[in-house]
């Protein structure tokens, strides 16, 4: 249980360098609370938002996300639905963004700690 894999610990939301503690404090569904972090590892302590403002670029991988859905959905429903009109690939998309929004939040922000947070894994012992 202490040795996840890097993915399984991303895909669990956990601490990049301990892959134990949690990161959100809440569930994702919990709509009011998604989006609330701890503010450092409550299992190693590491301080989460590793310089001021770090997490504003999750915004760029949320962007790409929501490209991504675009782009899948559209392809999607140009072949499965045999080419609807307009305002199904824009009712569809609309739906698929807006619902998945506090999941993309959280993984933007995960992916955003792994990748360019410097922070390298570090198992504590948890035998202790
Ligand atoms: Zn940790």
């Amino acid at each position: 249980m202490s040795n996840r894999s890097t993915v399984v610990a991303i895909l669990q939301c956990r601490c990049p360098r301990c892959r134990q503690g949690e990161v959100f404090t809440h569930a994702a569904w919990n709509l009011r609370r998604f989006d609330h972090m701890y503010e450092s590892c409550p299992v190693c302590g590491l301080y989460y938002e590793v310089e001021v403002g770090f997490f504003w670029g999750a915004m760029y991988i949320s962007y790409g996300f929501s490209v991504g859905i675009v782009l899948v959905a559209g392809i999607l429903l140009f072949y499965l639905a045999n080419d609807p009109p307009m305002w199904v690939y824009l009712a569809v998309v609309t739906t698929i963004i807006v619902l998945s929004t506090p999941v993309l939040f959280r993984y933007a922000r995960i992916l955003m700690l792994y990748f360019f947070g410097g922070i390298k894994y570090n198992p504590v012992d948890s035998k202790r």
